[in-house]
């Protein structure tokens, strides 16, 4: 046990210590919307490429329609973090976000974040984290009329854009639910794609959809909960359980 426990020690040094001398290889000029980990004042770890550059594109829009991805094809050893809603707002979850870069995509709700904006733009600003739709209110949008979806998902866009100062284009139905009417509304608030999910954490644990690891290209989610610190930890463990890298999603939707 003591030479695991050794080991696993060695590890976390050495990814310490590469990453500071991995240097943030964006051109100057460009534009950051997903700042490179060390941006912020926790330690650093490795980039495997300059965050912020589109590695794959994203599936077209089609008869009006934004495609929905729940996972992405790589072969590359990454996995995408999704935070949702926003209910709770852990007082540690900045520092805990800057602790790893794991530049997730919050997918918030208007209703949660009204009232807080500082606390959600500053772990936009501070963490390499993407902003995205989802719902103003937290509907289950499936069966509703077009208009009621469109006012859902362009409100919450339009307030953020306000609000935030940055206007999302990757949505999240919420529940995962949806019909070809909120495709259709998401297009046309301008939304790029709909994104779903293969893994989640709840209390502390990673439920898988299949077999018992994180597999590349899978899209996690979780939540801004009382868990936040156990669910945070979980994934971040088992992601470096399984080899992978939690790299920018939006990157691979370009
Ligand atoms: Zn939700």
């Amino acid at each position: 046990m003591k030479r695991i426990a050794a080991v696993v020690v060695a590890t976390a040094l050495a990814l310490t210590a590469c990453s500071a001398s991995v240097p943030d290889q964006r051109p100057p000029g460009t534009s950051q919307p997903n700042p490179a980990p060390g941006a912020g004042p926790g330690p650093k770890t490795s980039a495997p490429y300059p965050f912020g550059t589109v590695q794959q594109k994203a599936p077209a829009i089609e008869n009006g329609q934004v495609p929905v991805v729940r996972r992405i094809t790589t072969d590359k050893p990454y996995v995408f973090l999704t935070m949702d809603d926003g209910a709770v707002k852990d007082p540690d979850a900045l520092k805990l976000m800057q602790q790893n870069g794991t530049h997730p995509v919050l997918f918030l709700n208007e209703k949660y974040v009204k009232g807080h904006e500082a606390y959600f733009k500053q772990i936009l600003d501070a963490t390499g984290a993407t902003l995205g739709d989802h719902t103003v209110d937290h509907p289950n949008l499936k069966g509703k009329p077009f208009e009621f979806q469109r006012q859902e998902i362009c409100a919450d866009a339009d307030d953020f854009q306000q609000s935030l100062g940055v206007r999302p284009s990757l949505f999240r139905p919420p529940f995962g639910n949806y019909d070809q009417n909120t495709l259709r509304a998401a297009a046309a608030c301008g939304m790029r794609v709909a994104v779903l999910w293969t893994a989640a954490v709840n209390d502390g644990h990673v439920q898988f959809q299949a077999g018992d690891k994180l597999k590349p290209g899978d899209i996690v989610l979780m939540h801004f909960r009382k868990t936040f610190r156990e669910d945070y930890t979980a994934f971040v463990e088992q992601a470096k359980k399984d080899g992978l890298t939690p790299v920018p999603l939006a990157d691979f939707l370009g």
